[in-house]
Protein backbone atom coordinates (compact mmCIF):
# COMPACT_ATOMS: atom_id res chain seq x y z
CA UNK A 1 0.00 0.00 0.00
CA UNK A 2 2.26 2.47 0.81
CA UNK A 3 6.26 2.75 0.17
CA UNK A 4 6.89 1.93 3.84
CA UNK A 5 7.35 -1.70 4.83
CA UNK A 6 5.22 -2.02 8.37
CA UNK A 7 8.36 -1.80 11.05
CA UNK A 8 9.68 -5.58 12.18
CA UNK A 9 9.26 -6.29 16.00
CA UNK A 10 12.92 -5.16 17.04
CA UNK A 11 13.02 -1.89 14.62
CA UNK A 12 9.38 -1.44 17.22
CA UNK A 13 11.62 -2.09 20.04
CA UNK A 14 14.39 0.05 19.33
CA UNK A 15 11.51 2.87 18.25
CA UNK A 16 9.83 2.69 21.33
CA UNK A 17 13.43 2.72 23.54
CA UNK A 18 14.24 6.33 21.08
CA UNK A 19 10.72 7.95 21.83
CA UNK A 20 10.82 7.23 26.05
CA UNK A 21 14.35 8.50 25.66
CA UNK A 22 12.99 11.77 23.62
CA UNK A 23 10.14 12.37 25.94
CA UNK A 24 12.21 12.00 29.30
CA UNK A 25 11.81 16.08 29.78
CA UNK A 26 8.12 16.14 28.52
CA UNK A 27 5.26 16.79 31.12
CA UNK A 28 3.58 13.65 32.87
CA UNK A 29 0.58 13.10 30.09
CA UNK A 30 3.40 12.86 26.93
CA UNK A 31 5.13 10.36 29.21
CA UNK A 32 2.11 8.08 30.04
CA UNK A 33 1.57 7.63 26.77
CA UNK A 34 4.97 7.17 24.86
CA UNK A 35 5.39 3.64 23.91
CA UNK A 36 5.42 2.75 20.27
CA UNK A 37 6.21 6.04 18.62
CA UNK A 38 5.64 9.91 18.35
CA UNK A 39 2.98 11.41 16.09
CA UNK A 40 3.10 14.51 15.74
CA UNK A 41 0.00 17.23 14.00
CA UNK A 42 0.31 20.20 13.05
CA UNK A 43 -3.13 22.27 12.97
CA UNK A 44 -5.78 21.39 15.20
CA UNK A 45 -8.96 21.61 12.64
CA UNK A 46 -11.20 19.85 10.73
CA UNK A 47 -8.35 17.49 9.91
CA UNK A 48 -5.67 18.05 12.87
CA UNK A 49 -8.36 17.45 15.70
CA UNK A 50 -10.04 14.34 14.14
CA UNK A 51 -6.67 12.99 13.42
CA UNK A 52 -5.79 13.40 16.81
CA UNK A 53 -8.82 11.37 18.76
CA UNK A 54 -8.71 8.89 15.83
CA UNK A 55 -4.73 7.90 17.01
CA UNK A 56 -5.83 8.68 20.60
CA UNK A 57 -8.47 5.83 20.24
CA UNK A 58 -6.81 3.11 17.57
CA UNK A 59 -3.51 3.63 18.54
CA UNK A 60 -3.02 3.87 22.73
CA UNK A 61 0.51 2.93 22.87
CA UNK A 62 1.02 6.14 20.07
CA UNK A 63 2.24 9.68 21.96
CA UNK A 64 0.28 12.18 20.50
CA UNK A 65 1.35 15.77 20.30
CA UNK A 66 -0.76 18.15 18.58
CA UNK A 67 0.63 21.85 17.56
CA UNK A 68 -2.30 25.18 17.43
CA UNK A 69 -1.68 28.16 18.28
CA UNK A 70 -5.57 28.91 18.89
CA UNK A 71 -6.81 27.93 22.38
CA UNK A 72 -9.96 27.32 20.37
CA UNK A 73 -11.74 26.11 17.08
CA UNK A 74 -13.87 27.94 15.38
CA UNK A 75 -15.48 26.97 12.36
CA UNK A 76 -16.24 27.66 9.35
CA UNK A 77 -18.90 25.24 8.17
CA UNK A 78 -22.13 26.81 10.20
CA UNK A 79 -20.68 30.04 9.86
CA UNK A 80 -23.15 30.99 7.34
CA UNK A 81 -25.78 30.37 9.76
CA UNK A 82 -24.97 33.24 11.31
CA UNK A 83 -25.18 35.42 8.58
CA UNK A 84 -28.84 34.28 8.29
CA UNK A 85 -29.32 35.67 11.61
CA UNK A 86 -29.88 32.05 13.21
CA UNK A 87 -27.80 32.86 15.82
CA UNK A 88 -26.03 36.05 17.43
CA UNK A 89 -22.25 35.28 18.18
CA UNK A 90 -19.54 32.78 16.92
CA UNK A 91 -20.00 30.09 20.43
CA UNK A 92 -22.16 27.95 19.11
CA UNK A 93 -19.73 27.19 16.34
CA UNK A 94 -16.03 27.21 18.54
CA UNK A 95 -14.97 24.61 20.65
CA UNK A 96 -11.93 24.20 22.97
CA UNK A 97 -9.08 21.79 23.11
CA UNK A 98 -9.85 20.45 27.08
CA UNK A 99 -11.30 17.11 25.89
CA UNK A 100 -9.09 15.87 23.14
CA UNK A 101 -6.04 16.72 26.03
CA UNK A 102 -8.32 15.14 28.33
CA UNK A 103 -8.17 11.91 25.92
CA UNK A 104 -4.01 12.13 26.63
CA UNK A 105 -3.35 14.63 22.97
CA UNK A 106 -0.09 16.98 24.23
CA UNK A 107 -1.22 20.13 23.30
CA UNK A 108 1.40 22.15 21.99
CA UNK A 109 -0.19 26.18 21.98
CA UNK A 110 2.08 27.44 19.29
CA UNK A 111 2.71 27.92 15.90
CA UNK A 112 4.80 25.66 13.63
CA UNK A 113 7.40 27.12 11.60
CA UNK A 114 9.80 24.45 10.09
CA UNK A 115 9.67 20.97 9.50
CA UNK A 116 12.90 19.42 9.38
CA UNK A 117 12.15 15.73 7.22
CA UNK A 118 15.82 14.47 7.14
CA UNK A 119 15.78 15.17 11.35
CA UNK A 120 11.94 14.34 11.38
CA UNK A 121 11.68 17.32 13.57
CA UNK A 122 9.02 20.31 14.00
CA UNK A 123 10.24 24.06 15.05
CA UNK A 124 8.21 26.05 16.38
CA UNK A 125 7.81 29.99 16.55
CA UNK A 126 8.55 30.03 20.70
CA UNK A 127 11.18 28.29 20.09
CA UNK A 128 10.46 24.44 21.16
CA UNK A 129 11.53 21.19 18.72
CA UNK A 130 9.57 18.82 18.70
CA UNK A 131 10.61 15.07 17.17
CA UNK A 132 8.27 12.86 15.27
CA UNK A 133 8.35 9.51 13.56
CA UNK A 134 5.15 10.29 12.14
CA UNK A 135 3.96 13.66 11.11
CA UNK A 136 0.50 14.70 9.91
CA UNK A 137 0.05 18.33 8.58
CA UNK A 138 -3.57 19.70 8.11
CA UNK A 139 -3.26 23.73 8.36
CA UNK A 140 -5.83 24.26 5.88
CA UNK A 141 -5.47 27.49 3.57
CA UNK A 142 -4.09 31.08 3.06
CA UNK A 143 -5.58 33.26 0.82
CA UNK A 144 -3.67 34.61 -1.90
CA UNK A 145 -3.39 38.55 -1.33
CA UNK A 146 -3.20 40.67 -3.93
CA UNK A 147 -4.43 37.86 -6.78
CA UNK A 148 -7.18 40.30 -7.33
CA UNK A 149 -5.39 43.51 -7.87
CA UNK A 150 -5.94 46.03 -4.69
CA UNK A 151 -6.93 43.04 -2.51
CA UNK A 152 -4.86 42.71 0.68
CA UNK A 153 -5.01 41.95 4.28
CA UNK A 154 -6.02 46.03 4.78
CA UNK A 155 -8.57 46.33 2.19
CA UNK A 156 -10.22 43.03 3.37
CA UNK A 157 -11.31 45.21 6.30
CA UNK A 158 -13.66 47.51 4.19
CA UNK A 159 -14.72 44.06 1.89
CA UNK A 160 -14.35 41.26 3.91
CA UNK A 161 -13.50 37.44 3.16
CA UNK A 162 -14.90 35.51 6.09
CA UNK A 163 -13.12 32.25 4.81
CA UNK A 164 -10.54 31.83 7.43
CA UNK A 165 -11.93 32.77 11.17
CA UNK A 166 -8.55 32.78 12.53
CA UNK A 167 -8.02 35.54 11.07
CA UNK A 168 -11.22 37.11 9.67
CA UNK A 169 -14.65 35.98 12.07
CA UNK A 170 -17.69 36.14 9.86
CA UNK A 171 -19.01 38.35 12.22
CA UNK A 172 -17.29 41.21 9.50
CA UNK A 173 -19.74 40.34 7.49
CA UNK A 174 -22.87 40.43 9.83
CA UNK A 175 -21.83 43.39 11.16
CA UNK A 176 -21.58 45.29 7.74
CA UNK A 177 -25.13 43.48 6.57
CA UNK A 178 -26.94 44.87 9.40
CA UNK A 179 -25.84 48.51 8.79
CA UNK A 180 -26.81 47.97 4.97
CA UNK A 181 -29.84 50.54 4.15
CA UNK A 182 -32.49 48.19 2.66
CA UNK A 183 -32.40 48.05 -0.66
CA UNK A 184 -28.48 48.12 -1.04
CA UNK A 185 -26.35 46.00 -3.18
CA UNK A 186 -23.97 42.66 -1.51
CA UNK A 187 -21.91 42.00 -4.01
CA UNK A 188 -20.04 38.64 -3.73
CA UNK A 189 -16.64 37.82 -5.70
CA UNK A 190 -16.52 33.70 -6.02
CA UNK A 191 -13.27 32.21 -6.54
CA UNK A 192 -11.91 29.77 -8.83
CA UNK A 193 -11.06 26.56 -8.57
CA UNK A 194 -10.03 24.60 -6.36
CA UNK A 195 -11.06 26.50 -3.12
CA UNK A 196 -12.70 25.48 0.24
CA UNK A 197 -15.81 24.14 0.23
CA UNK A 198 -16.78 24.26 -3.17
CA UNK A 199 -20.53 24.76 -2.33
CA UNK A 200 -19.51 27.42 0.23
CA UNK A 201 -19.80 30.78 -1.52
CA UNK A 202 -23.38 29.68 -3.02
CA UNK A 203 -24.62 28.71 0.92
CA UNK A 204 -23.88 32.03 2.03
CA UNK A 205 -25.24 33.82 -0.59
CA UNK A 206 -28.50 31.96 0.28
CA UNK A 207 -28.09 32.99 3.71
CA UNK A 208 -27.74 36.76 3.08
CA UNK A 209 -30.93 36.34 1.06
CA UNK A 210 -32.44 34.87 4.19
CA UNK A 211 -31.47 37.68 5.68
CA UNK A 212 -32.33 39.76 3.47
CA UNK A 213 -35.68 38.24 2.66
CA UNK A 214 -36.56 39.26 6.70
CA UNK A 215 -35.03 42.23 7.16
CA UNK A 216 -34.04 44.23 3.87
CA UNK A 217 -36.60 42.83 1.68
CA UNK A 218 -35.48 45.90 -1.36
CA UNK A 219 -31.66 44.35 -1.16
CA UNK A 220 -30.22 43.10 -4.24
CA UNK A 221 -27.52 39.98 -4.30
CA UNK A 222 -24.97 40.36 -7.14
CA UNK A 223 -22.32 37.03 -7.16
CA UNK A 224 -19.45 37.77 -9.93
CA UNK A 225 -17.97 34.33 -10.23
CA UNK A 226 -14.54 33.52 -11.80
CA UNK A 227 -16.05 29.88 -13.13
CA UNK A 228 -18.78 29.04 -15.61
CA UNK A 229 -20.56 27.24 -13.37
CA UNK A 230 -20.65 25.61 -9.71
CA UNK A 231 -21.36 23.17 -7.27
CA UNK A 232 -24.77 22.13 -7.15
CA UNK A 233 -26.02 24.87 -9.41
CA UNK A 234 -28.66 23.55 -10.94
CA UNK A 235 -30.40 22.95 -7.51
CA UNK A 236 -29.37 26.51 -5.72
CA UNK A 237 -30.76 28.43 -9.32
CA UNK A 238 -33.79 26.73 -8.47
CA UNK A 239 -33.73 27.34 -4.66
CA UNK A 240 -33.16 30.84 -4.70
CA UNK A 241 -35.90 31.45 -7.57
CA UNK A 242 -38.34 29.23 -5.48
CA UNK A 243 -37.53 31.26 -2.30
CA UNK A 244 -36.28 34.59 -3.56
CA UNK A 245 -37.49 35.36 -6.36
CA UNK A 246 -35.19 37.72 -8.35
CA UNK A 247 -33.07 39.09 -5.20
CA UNK A 248 -30.07 36.91 -6.31
CA UNK A 249 -27.91 37.61 -9.55
CA UNK A 250 -25.64 35.14 -10.77
CA UNK A 251 -22.96 36.35 -13.28
CA UNK A 252 -20.37 33.68 -14.90
CA UNK A 253 -16.53 33.89 -15.09
CA UNK A 254 -17.55 34.11 -19.21
CA UNK A 255 -20.47 36.80 -18.90
CA UNK A 256 -17.84 38.86 -17.48
CA UNK A 257 -18.19 37.99 -14.07
CA UNK A 258 -14.90 37.44 -12.72
CA UNK A 259 -13.55 40.54 -10.44
CA UNK A 260 -9.77 41.34 -11.41
CA UNK A 261 -9.67 44.44 -9.05
CA UNK A 262 -10.83 45.74 -6.12
CA UNK A 263 -11.07 49.81 -4.78
CA UNK A 264 -12.45 49.90 -1.03
CA UNK A 265 -12.59 53.58 -0.78
CA UNK A 266 -15.19 53.61 -3.57
CA UNK A 267 -16.47 50.22 -2.63
CA UNK A 268 -16.30 49.37 -6.42
CA UNK A 269 -15.23 45.86 -7.57
CA UNK A 270 -14.02 45.82 -11.21
CA UNK A 271 -14.31 42.80 -13.93
CA UNK A 272 -12.30 41.33 -16.30
CA UNK A 273 -13.51 43.33 -19.28
CA UNK A 274 -13.40 46.55 -17.41
CA UNK A 275 -16.97 46.88 -16.19
CA UNK A 276 -17.41 48.03 -12.13
CA UNK A 277 -19.75 47.23 -10.15
CA UNK A 278 -20.52 49.64 -6.87
CA UNK A 279 -21.84 47.65 -3.63
CA UNK A 280 -22.90 48.55 0.27
CA UNK A 281 -21.42 45.35 1.24
CA UNK A 282 -18.86 43.34 -0.35
CA UNK A 283 -17.65 39.87 0.27
CA UNK A 284 -14.14 39.19 -1.47
CA UNK A 285 -13.37 35.61 -1.46
CA UNK A 286 -9.68 35.21 -3.49
CA UNK A 287 -7.66 32.58 -4.88
CA UNK A 288 -6.44 30.41 -1.93
CA UNK A 289 -3.38 28.04 -1.40
CA UNK A 290 -1.72 25.40 1.10
CA UNK A 291 -1.40 27.33 4.15
CA UNK A 292 2.79 28.95 4.86
CA UNK A 293 3.61 25.82 6.76
CA UNK A 294 2.94 23.52 4.21
CA UNK A 295 4.39 26.09 1.78
CA UNK A 296 7.49 26.95 3.30
CA UNK A 297 8.71 23.17 4.46
CA UNK A 298 8.52 22.33 0.51
CA UNK A 299 5.47 20.47 0.80
CA UNK A 300 4.21 21.97 -2.32
CA UNK A 301 7.34 22.04 -4.50
CA UNK A 302 6.51 25.71 -5.22
CA UNK A 303 3.15 25.18 -6.34
CA UNK A 304 -0.18 26.01 -4.11
CA UNK A 305 -1.08 22.77 -2.94
CA UNK A 306 0.81 19.77 -1.01
CA UNK A 307 1.45 16.24 -3.87
CA UNK A 308 0.74 13.58 -1.68
CA UNK A 309 0.52 9.37 -2.30
CA UNK A 310 -3.22 9.00 -2.86
CA UNK A 311 -3.75 5.62 -0.72
CA UNK A 312 -1.89 7.05 2.35
CA UNK A 313 -2.02 10.81 1.62
CA UNK A 314 1.93 10.73 2.94
CA UNK A 315 3.86 13.69 0.83
CA UNK A 316 5.63 13.04 -2.07
CA UNK A 317 8.30 15.45 -1.10
CA UNK A 318 8.93 14.54 2.01
CA UNK A 319 9.07 10.64 3.61
CA UNK A 320 6.82 10.07 7.47
CA UNK A 321 5.01 13.51 6.48
CA UNK A 322 1.42 13.26 5.56
CA UNK A 323 -0.65 16.08 4.31
CA UNK A 324 -4.38 16.11 5.00
CA UNK A 325 -7.08 18.23 4.95
CA UNK A 326 -7.59 21.44 2.46
CA UNK A 327 -3.99 21.79 1.80
CA UNK A 328 -3.19 18.99 -0.11
CA UNK A 329 -3.63 18.22 -3.97
CA UNK A 330 -6.38 15.57 -4.05
CA UNK A 331 -9.03 15.54 -6.57
CA UNK A 332 -11.76 15.14 -7.64
CA UNK A 333 -12.12 15.23 -3.80
CA UNK A 334 -13.50 18.82 -3.09
CA UNK A 335 -11.69 20.83 -0.03
CA UNK A 336 -14.12 20.33 2.64
CA UNK A 337 -13.89 19.46 6.66
CA UNK A 338 -15.92 16.15 5.64
CA UNK A 339 -12.97 15.12 3.48
CA UNK A 340 -10.13 16.51 6.15
CA UNK A 341 -11.94 13.86 8.47
CA UNK A 342 -11.90 11.26 6.25
CA UNK A 343 -8.50 12.03 5.28
CA UNK A 344 -7.38 11.96 9.04
CA UNK A 345 -8.68 8.27 9.42
CA UNK A 346 -6.43 7.20 6.63
CA UNK A 347 -3.12 9.15 6.91
CA UNK A 348 -3.93 7.76 11.22
CA UNK A 349 -4.40 4.40 10.12
CA UNK A 350 -1.45 4.37 7.58
CA UNK A 351 1.22 6.05 10.45
CA UNK A 352 -0.29 4.07 13.43
CA UNK A 353 0.29 1.23 11.37
CA UNK A 354 3.36 1.78 10.24
CA UNK A 355 4.81 2.49 13.84
CA UNK A 356 3.30 -0.23 15.88
CA UNK A 357 3.36 -2.79 12.84
CA UNK A 358 -0.09 -3.58 11.84
CA UNK A 359 -1.79 -3.48 8.36
CA UNK A 360 -4.01 -0.65 7.33
CA UNK A 361 -7.39 -1.50 5.98
CA UNK A 362 -8.06 -0.76 2.04
CA UNK A 363 -8.35 3.00 1.35
CA UNK A 364 -11.89 4.47 0.47
CA UNK A 365 -13.16 7.93 1.13
CA UNK A 366 -15.98 9.88 2.02
CA UNK A 367 -17.61 13.34 1.26
CA UNK A 368 -20.97 14.59 1.66
CA UNK A 369 -21.54 18.53 1.54
CA UNK A 370 -24.52 19.81 2.41
CA UNK A 371 -25.94 23.05 1.93
CA UNK A 372 -28.49 24.98 3.58
CA UNK A 373 -30.31 27.00 1.08
CA UNK A 374 -33.27 28.36 3.18
CA UNK A 375 -35.38 28.05 6.73
CA UNK A 376 -36.06 24.39 6.44
CA UNK A 377 -34.27 23.45 3.01
CA UNK A 378 -31.05 21.55 2.58
CA UNK A 379 -29.63 20.10 -0.23
CA UNK A 380 -26.58 17.91 -0.64
CA UNK A 381 -23.97 16.07 -2.90
CA UNK A 382 -22.11 12.99 -1.53
CA UNK A 383 -19.07 11.25 -3.05
CA UNK A 384 -17.11 8.16 -3.12
CA UNK A 385 -14.02 7.87 -3.64
CA UNK A 386 -10.68 5.28 -4.39
CA UNK A 387 -7.20 5.84 -5.08
CA UNK A 388 -5.87 4.22 -8.22
CA UNK A 389 -2.95 1.00 -7.60
CA UNK A 390 0.04 3.14 -7.77
CA UNK A 391 -1.48 6.00 -5.92
CA UNK A 392 -0.89 8.99 -8.31
CA UNK A 393 -4.93 9.81 -8.37
CA UNK A 394 -7.98 9.24 -7.31
CA UNK A 395 -11.33 8.05 -8.74
CA UNK A 396 -14.87 8.24 -8.28
CA UNK A 397 -16.11 4.35 -7.25
CA UNK A 398 -18.56 3.48 -10.18
CA UNK A 399 -22.55 3.66 -9.58
CA UNK A 400 -21.56 5.78 -6.46
CA UNK A 401 -22.40 9.43 -4.99
CA UNK A 402 -24.97 11.54 -5.99
CA UNK A 403 -26.73 15.02 -5.46
CA UNK A 404 -30.21 15.71 -4.51
CA UNK A 405 -32.65 15.04 -6.86
CA UNK A 406 -34.12 18.15 -8.74
CA UNK A 407 -38.04 18.13 -7.90
CA UNK A 408 -38.56 17.09 -4.13
CA UNK A 409 -41.16 17.69 -1.73
CA UNK A 410 -40.69 20.43 1.04
CA UNK A 411 -40.05 17.58 3.25
CA UNK A 412 -37.72 16.27 1.85
CA UNK A 413 -35.68 19.40 1.43
CA UNK A 414 -35.97 20.00 5.34
CA UNK A 415 -35.24 16.28 6.08
CA UNK A 416 -31.74 16.92 4.26
CA UNK A 417 -31.77 20.55 6.47
CA UNK A 418 -31.92 18.01 9.50
CA UNK A 419 -29.20 15.65 8.40
CA UNK A 420 -26.98 18.86 7.95
CA UNK A 421 -27.37 19.57 11.39
CA UNK A 422 -26.73 16.14 12.35
CA UNK A 423 -23.99 15.97 10.21
CA UNK A 424 -22.47 19.48 12.04
CA UNK A 425 -23.13 18.00 15.75
CA UNK A 426 -21.14 14.54 14.90
CA UNK A 427 -18.52 15.68 13.50
CA UNK A 428 -17.42 18.31 15.34
CA UNK A 429 -18.60 15.98 18.81
CA UNK A 430 -16.03 13.77 17.13
CA UNK A 431 -13.50 16.28 17.01
CA UNK A 432 -13.62 18.18 20.17
CA UNK A 433 -16.45 15.83 22.38
C1 LIG B 1 -17.98 29.42 4.73
C2 LIG B 1 -17.51 28.00 4.75
C3 LIG B 1 -18.42 26.98 4.96
C4 LIG B 1 -17.99 25.66 4.97
N1 LIG B 1 -18.91 24.67 5.16
C5 LIG B 1 -18.52 23.38 5.10
C6 LIG B 1 -19.49 22.35 5.28
O1 LIG B 1 -20.68 22.59 5.46
N2 LIG B 1 -19.04 21.07 5.25
C7 LIG B 1 -17.73 20.76 5.07
O2 LIG B 1 -17.38 19.57 5.06
N3 LIG B 1 -16.79 21.73 4.90
C8 LIG B 1 -17.15 23.02 4.92
N4 LIG B 1 -16.21 24.02 4.77
C9 LIG B 1 -14.81 23.65 4.49
C10 LIG B 1 -14.02 23.32 5.76
O3 LIG B 1 -14.07 24.40 6.67
C11 LIG B 1 -12.55 23.04 5.41
O4 LIG B 1 -12.49 22.17 4.31
C12 LIG B 1 -11.84 22.41 6.60
O5 LIG B 1 -11.79 23.34 7.66
C13 LIG B 1 -10.42 21.96 6.23
O6 LIG B 1 -9.78 21.39 7.33
P1 LIG B 1 -8.21 21.60 7.56
O7 LIG B 1 -7.84 20.77 8.73
O8 LIG B 1 -7.49 21.44 6.29
O9 LIG B 1 -8.09 23.16 7.91
P2 LIG B 1 -8.73 23.95 9.13
O10 LIG B 1 -9.96 23.30 9.60
O11 LIG B 1 -8.79 25.37 8.70
O12 LIG B 1 -7.63 23.81 10.29
C14 LIG B 1 -6.35 24.32 10.12
C15 LIG B 1 -5.75 24.57 11.51
O13 LIG B 1 -4.34 24.64 11.37
C16 LIG B 1 -3.86 25.67 12.20
N5 LIG B 1 -2.56 26.09 11.65
C17 LIG B 1 -2.31 26.75 10.49
N6 LIG B 1 -1.00 26.95 10.35
C18 LIG B 1 -0.41 26.41 11.44
C19 LIG B 1 0.95 26.33 11.87
N7 LIG B 1 1.93 26.85 11.16
N8 LIG B 1 1.21 25.71 13.06
C20 LIG B 1 0.20 25.17 13.81
N9 LIG B 1 -1.10 25.24 13.43
C21 LIG B 1 -1.39 25.85 12.27
C22 LIG B 1 -4.95 26.73 12.15
O14 LIG B 1 -4.86 27.59 13.30
C23 LIG B 1 -6.21 25.88 12.13
O15 LIG B 1 -6.68 25.65 13.44
C24 LIG B 1 -16.62 25.36 4.77
C25 LIG B 1 -15.70 26.39 4.58
C26 LIG B 1 -16.14 27.70 4.55
C27 LIG B 1 -15.14 28.80 4.35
Amino acid sequence: MTKHTPFSVSRRRALAGAAAIAVAGAPAILRAQATAGRLVIVGGGFGGASAARAARERFPAVAVTLIEPAASFTTCPYGNLLIAGRYSDTSPITFGYDKLIARGVAKVTDTAVEIDSAKKTVRTSGGQTIAYDRLIVSPGIDLKWNAIKGYDEAASAAMPHCWKPSLQPVTALTDKLKAMPDGGVFIMSAPPNPFRCPPGPYERASMVAEYFKKAKPKSKILILDSKDGFSKQPLFLAAWKQLYGDMIEWVSSNNEGRVVAVDPASMTVETEFGKKHKGDVINIIPPQQAAKIARDSGLTGGGDWAAIDTRSFESKAARDVFVIGDANAAPPMPKSGFVANNTAMRAVAVAGAQMTGGTPPKALYFNTCYSHVGDNYGISVVGIYRPNADGSKIDEAPNSGGISAREATADIRAGEATYADGWYRSITDYMFG
